[in-house]
């Protein structure tokens, strides 16, 4: 086979650069190993700003479960506050149905042009006079090679294509988030609200979250720090918090997976070679959302590789306009959240208490979550003193 870029990996990242790249008139093939997008979810499915979302792709009315009017943070001390949408005429956020979000991204990759590959397995890179030119991939037990000037490594984080492209992005145990998440019917459910519960006892490092979908259902799930798991923690953590909150609660499914904690690596490019999303690290190392972020890469990705394959130049110098559009977008936010993280890792069970406390004059208030750190910075100057170069 041959084509002007192969996109490894169906997930969102993947699909939006393969559809901006077909749209950009190139001969695009997508490889999905799973033999389902989307399938099996290994995501809390939360995406907290709608227009983040409307910005980026019509939203079908399938790929939504619920629509979420704002969040509740709870801290160890059993302490609350709601914070509802925001002050942008966009209240709340989505939780997705993402086994449908996947597949209808892919479809639109596919209307745009591009091949779709599912049950393909890339295998390997082969290069020539050091530049790459053919992904090796096993399509439903058969081999196939797919000659390609251009690869987007859009494969997750346990990504492949950055190994073969000569690309570290080996993970620290403390830049990993391990998460558990079971899937459950609980008719006491807050159906339009989303719940994080602080405590680093009940999740070192990390948080527990419910986030509601249709029909009394929920993702109910943990990620904590991974310097602080030890095998089975995160599940043995999250059935403790079950057990005390919501003791009727029916599982239905488990999942467990990793998340990149670890703020922008320094590339995501080479020869021939571009990353996005989870694959590149470009997740938020404070909350492990990776969604939106890997589909705004993914459609920078596509337009850099429209660009750099036109003009027969798929060099990493070449390749560096990506580099410097998503790390001066994303990047900086990312950054940014990396060293928030950083800071409220250190934080005691008490800290996390007054923080909380400290919210309560704005119980109802319209604040974002990405508003959140500003305020917190605002009403606790003193606790929160070394993360002001943040904000100024
Ligand atoms: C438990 C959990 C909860 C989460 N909750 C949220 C949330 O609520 N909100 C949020 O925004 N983010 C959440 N995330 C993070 C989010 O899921 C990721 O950031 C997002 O999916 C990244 O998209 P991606 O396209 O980069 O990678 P992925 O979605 O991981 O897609 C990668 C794709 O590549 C495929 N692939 C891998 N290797 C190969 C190969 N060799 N050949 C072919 N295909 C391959 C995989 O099968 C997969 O389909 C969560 C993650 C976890 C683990």
């Amino acid at each position: 086979m041959k084509c002007d870029v192969v996109v490894i990996g169906a997930g969102p990242g993947g699909s939006m650069a393969a559809k901006k790249a077909a749209e950009e008139g190139l001969d695009v093939v997508l490889l999905e190993k799973r033999q389902e997008i989307g399938e099996p979810v290994r995501c809390a499915e939360g995406i907290s700003i709608k227009s983040e979302l409307k910005e980026l792709i019509k939203p079908e009315p399938n790929w939504i479960s619920t629509e979420i009017k704002g969040a509740r943070l709870c801290s160890p001390n059993g302490d609350n506050v709601f914070m509802a949408g925001n002050d942008r005429g966009d209240e709340g956020g989505y939780i997705l149905e993402r086994k449908n979000f996947d597949r209808g991204l892919a479809l639109q990759a596919a209307r745009a042009g591009a091949k779709v590959l599912v049950k393909t397995r890339a295998t390997g890179l082969i290069r020539k006079d050091g530049m790459p030119c053919t992904v090796s991939a096993i399509c439903q037990g058969k081999t196939l090679r797919i000659d390609a000037p251009l690869v987007i490594g859009a494969d997750g984080v346990e990504s492949k294509t950055a190994r073969w492209a000569g690309i570290d992005t080996r993970l620290n145990l403390k830049d990993i988030m391990v998460c558990a998440q079971f899937l459950v019917f609980d008719s006491t459910i807050d159906q339009e609200c989303c719940e994080f519960f602080f405590g680093n006892k009940m999740a070192p490092g990390g948080y527990i979250w419910i986030f509601p979908k249709a029909n009394s259902l929920a993702n109910v799930g943990i990620g904590i720090q991974g310097s602080q798991s030890s095998s089975g923690e995160p599940i043995k953590l999250l059935e403790k918090f079950m057990k005390g909150k919501m003791p009727k609660a029916k599982i239905l499914q488990m999942v467990a997976g990793g998340i990149p904690t670890s703020g922008p690596i320094k590339t995501t490019t080479s020869d021939g070679i571009m990353l996005v999303g989870d694959a590149a690290h470009q997740s938020d190392p404070l909350t492990g959302g990776g969604i939106i972020n890997a589909m705004k890469a993914g459609v920078m990705a596509g337009k850099v590789a429209g660009k750099s394959v036109s003009s027969g130049d798929v060099s990493a110098a070449a390749l560096k306009e990506y580099e410097e559009i998503w790390r001066s977008s994303i990047g900086k936010e990312i950054e940014k959240r990396y060293h928030a993280k950083k800071f409220f890792l250190n934080l005691t069970d008490e800290d996390l208490n007054n923080l909380t406390r400290s919210l309560h004059g704005h119980n109802g208030s319209r604040i974002v979550t990405r508003d959140l750190l500003k305020l917190l910075f605002n009403l606790n100057p003193k606790m929160l003193w070394n993360l002001r170069n943040l904000f100024f």
